[in-house]
Parts: structure tokens; C-alpha cells; sequence
């Protein structure tokens, strides 16, 4: 329905506490009943200085349902001037968006399919990721079921394990490659459009566990055990959590106290001890676990089951994690569920597993870093301070320059390891790429 049309003059008539119109960008808002509840006091309102409202503003609030439901029409013969990115959309701000989506340049590494696929992820994003994300994040539940279908029909958990085996068969980011063209630009890309939906919390949340977890699982399971679990979680029916952290054992991984005993018969592991900061712990199926033997390392993929109890542990970046603490109390594991040797010989598996674990979270952080850049920018030129745009402050400037000059270098350097991580195996990556 087309809105009711009003001029300046119709507007200026309504300037009292409870009947009260304003003008934001050619759009007339009634604020005769919200005035008193506005966060930012009464008095700002009755000021004549509209242009102040984007010095104390994000665009963005004007978009809320309690705020859109406010408007009553708009000024005729005006038009609006600001558009927020549509759906899916890229970004106009210099910077917002890596080189290769900025129209104009050009890419050694990016090709068609890859261009296909980043339109169907931030679809994705924009349309469902974020609002879920922006409704849970603060409480602290997993991600709604519109998320947890779109991960699985997107295949969103096979694509964060890279290339590979595993993604046969599957409809890869809504079809637009296909699976045996996937490379880990393809999971760079999806890691850097995720990160992009301002609830760090919830991020990880979106089974993060598996991202950490299931590469071990992948690379040194039984093959039945492998195959099976791989299916269970790909298709988002079940969760792994990685389980290495201890309150006795962080940055010293070998310093784990958690114990696996072999049984005399040499069927079973007996494992006891305590986890902590694990990822998605809460509502996980499955733990990749590091434990100490009689003999060395050794990593078990440990069921959910009696003698397994995790609690919520809470962390600054939010509840919607899932982080938490687990106990294992004398639980018996089947010798077939050690991932990699079972002769001591378990650090390399957790120590090569770190591996692809960091340069995902490079992604997703200079994904976040890019969007913190777009934030700034769009910010200080909005925000007027002594009378001018804080960007046309010399020292302001700079320290955007100093922002966008290390998020461009990183996402370069990014870049080329993620050539090399296509161009090298499993062990050549080890050996070559985690310094
Ligand atoms: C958000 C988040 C999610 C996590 N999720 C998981 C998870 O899912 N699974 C899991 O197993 N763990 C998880 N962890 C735990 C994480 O792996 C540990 O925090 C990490 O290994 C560091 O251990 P620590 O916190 O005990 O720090 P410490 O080991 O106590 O280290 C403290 C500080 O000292 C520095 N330091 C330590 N040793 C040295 C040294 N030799 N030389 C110089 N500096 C040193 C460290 O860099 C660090 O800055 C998570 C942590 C966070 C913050």
C-alpha cells in the first residue's frame, strides 16, 4: 500500500509532547506516544535539529519493527537518500567488501563457481543467519531450526571440512559447485560471510564443534566409524565437541590429566577427568577427546552416555556457545573408537588437527575485522563532531588507513596459504603451512 504523502508544513504542525511528528530521511515517523518512552529522553525530540538524528543513530535502528511500525507516511517530493545493503547484496563502503567481489579488480584465485557460491551464502546470511543469530545470542540457546535445515541442506558441515571424499554425492551451497570443485576457497569464503553476523557467541554456536572436531575424525577414525558419524553430522543429525582444553592443561596440551586405562583384554578404554572451554560441550553428541595413557597420547571419540556430564560454563563473548565443562566419570570406550595410534602417539593427531582449526579462525576473524572496518567507516562519516564528520579529522583517518591497511594484508597473505592448502596434502600442510 502506497504511504500517505505529507508536506513540511503539515509535518510542523504536530511539534508538542503528545503529538509529535518527525522527518528522518523523507520518511514521517508519529512519535506522540513513543516520545515518552524514547531511550535517548524527550527533550532531543522536541529539538529542532532533525540532521542530529544520524549523528546519534545507526541507520539501522529505523529498520526495527518497533521503530518501522512508527511511520505514518513521507514528504512529498522528497526521496529517500539513504539504502541500507538489500539482501544478499554487496557492499557499497570502500573496503567493506575483499578485493575480489570489488567490481573493477581482478583475481588469480577466485573463478565462476566461487562468485555463485559466495551469492548463495550471504543470501543465506542476510535471510536467516542473522536474525537467528541476533535472537539467540544473548540467549544463550543453539541456533533455531531454519539454521540447523539450511546448514544441512546447503551442507554447510561438509563444506567446513575443505575439499575431499566426504562431499561426494552432496548439493554443494545449493548446487552452485560442484562437490569435486570444492577447495578451501570455497570454505574460506563460507567462513568469511558467517562471520559477518555480529554475535561472536553465536558463531561459534553454530556448530563450531564440528568444525574443530570432525577433522580428526575424518582423517584418523576407523573407516566404519569414520563413515558413519561423518554421515550423522554432516547431515546436521548429530554434534561433535573438540575436548582437549583442561583447567590443568591449555597452551600445554601434553600437560592433560584426563586418563584413558586399556582393559586387561585390551577391548576397552576406562577414561576419567575433566574438560573445560569446550566449544558447543552442551548440547554435543559426540567428544574428540585427548587423554593421557600409560604410555603416551592417545585421542578417543567419546559418546555422549552415562558417566558423561557437561554443565554451561559462562564466557564473555556469550552464552549461545554452548561452552562447557565436562566430566567423565569411568566411562568405557571400545578400543575401535581411538582415533589415530593407541600406543602413545596421540599428540600428533590433536597437534595436526589445530591445523586447519587456526586458518578457519583466521577467516572468520578477517571476516569480523572486515565488517568492523565497513562499521567504522560508515560511522565516522555519519557522526558529526566540532561541527564536521569525524573522518575529517586527520587522526581519524590515519587510524582507518591503519585498520583497512592490516585487514588488506592479512586476507592477502590469507590468500596465499589457502593457494598453497589446495596445492598440498594433509602432511605437506603440517610440515609447511603451521609455522
Ligand atoms: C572462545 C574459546 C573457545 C574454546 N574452545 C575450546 C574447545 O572447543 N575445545 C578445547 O579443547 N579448548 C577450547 N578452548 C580452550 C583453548 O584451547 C585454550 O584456552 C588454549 O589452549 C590456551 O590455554 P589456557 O587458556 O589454559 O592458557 P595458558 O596455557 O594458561 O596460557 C596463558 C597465556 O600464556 C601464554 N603461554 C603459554 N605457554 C607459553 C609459552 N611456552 N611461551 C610463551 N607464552 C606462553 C599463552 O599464549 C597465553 O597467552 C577455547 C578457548 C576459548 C577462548
Amino acid at each position: 500500500m502506497a504511504m500517505k504523502e505529507f508536506t513540511k508544513e503539515d509535518v510542523a504542525k504536530h511539534t508538542k509532547q503528545d503529538d509529535l511528528w518527525i522527518i528522518v530521511d523523507s520518511k514521517v515517523f508519529d512519535l506522540s506516544k513513543f516520545a515518552q518512552m524514547h531511550p535517548g529522553g524527550l527533550s532531543v525530540l522536541l529539538d529542532e535539529e532533525i540532521e542530529a538524528f544520524f549523528s546519534l543513530h545507526r541507520y539501522e535502528v529505523l529498520q526495527r519493527p518497533q521503530y518501522t511500525r512508527l511511520q505514518i507516511g513521507t514528504v512529498k517530493g522528497e526521496k529517500q537518500q539513504i539504502f541500507p545493503r538489500g539482501i544478499g547484496a554487496l557492499s557499497n563502503v570502500p573496503y567493506a567488501e575483499p578485493t575480489w567481489l570489488t567490481p573493477g579488480y581482478h583475481t588469480p584465485y577466485y573463478k565462476d563457481n566461487h562468485r555463485a557460491f559466495q551469492k548463495v551464502i550471504r543470501n543465506f546470511v542476510d535471510e536467516i543467519l542473522y536474525p537467528d543469530a541476533q535472537a539467540l545470542q544473548e540467549k544463550g540457546k543453539k541456533p533455531g531450526s531454519k539454521v540447523l535445515e539450511g546448514f544441512a541442506r546447503l551442507n554447510v558441515h561438509a563444506i567446513r571440512l575443505g575439499p575431499g571424499e566426504h562431499l561426494k554425492g552432496r548439493s554443494i551451497m545449493g548446487g552452485s559447485v560442484k562437490p569435486e570443485e570444492v577447495d578451501y576457497f570455497h570454505e574460506l569464503i563460507m567462513s568469511q560471510e558467517m562471520s559477518r553476523i555480529h554475535a561472536r557467541g553465536y558463531h561459534d554456536g553454530a556448530a563450531g564443534g564440528n568444525m574443530i572436531g570432525l577433522p580428526a575424525i575424518k582423517n584418523f577414525a576407523r573407516p566404519e566409524i569414520r563413515d558413519r558419524v561423518l554421515t550423522e553430522v554432516l547431515d546436521g543429525k548429530k554434534m561433535v565437541a573438540l575436548a582437549i582444553t583442561e583447567a590443568f592443561a591449555g597452551s600445554d596440551v601434553a600437560g592433560t590429566k584426563t586418563f584413558a586405562k586399556k582393559s586387561a583384554d585390551g577391548k576397552y578404554w576406562s577414561v576419567t577427568g575433566t574438560k573445560k572451554w569446550i566449544t558447543n560441550g552442551t548440547f554435543a553428541d559426540y567428544f574428540v577427546t585427548g587423554c593421557r595413557t600409560e604410555k603416551g597420547m592417545v585421542v578417543l571419540l567419546i559418546e555422549r552416555g552415562e558417566g558423561v556430564e557437561t554443565k554451561h560454563i559462562n564466557t564473555s563473548y556469550g552464552p549461545a556457545s554452548g561452552t562447557a565443562f565436562v566430566t567423565f566419570d569411568n566411562i568405557k570406550v571400545p578400543v575401535e573408537y581411538t582415533l589415530g595410534p593407541d600406543n602413545g602417539g596421540g599428540l600428533v593427531v590433536i597437534l595436526s588437527n589445530f591445523n586447519h582449526e587456526r586458518w578457519a579462525m583466521c577467516c572468520s576473524s578477517l571476516g569480523a575485522q572486515r565488517l568492523i572496518v565497513e562499521e567504522c567507516l560508515k560511522w565516522t562519516m555519519q557522526r558529526k563532531v566540532f561541527g564536521k564528520p569525524l573522518n575529517s579529522q586527520a587522526v581519524i583517518r590515519a587510524r582507518l588507513a591503519a585498520m583497512i591497511s592490516r585487514v588488506e594484508s592479512a586476507q592477502a597473505w590469507l590468500e596465499n596459504i589457502t593457494y598453497q592448502m589446495n596445492n598440498m596434502d594433509y602432511k605437506q600442510q603440517s610440515n609447511l603451512l603451521a609455522g
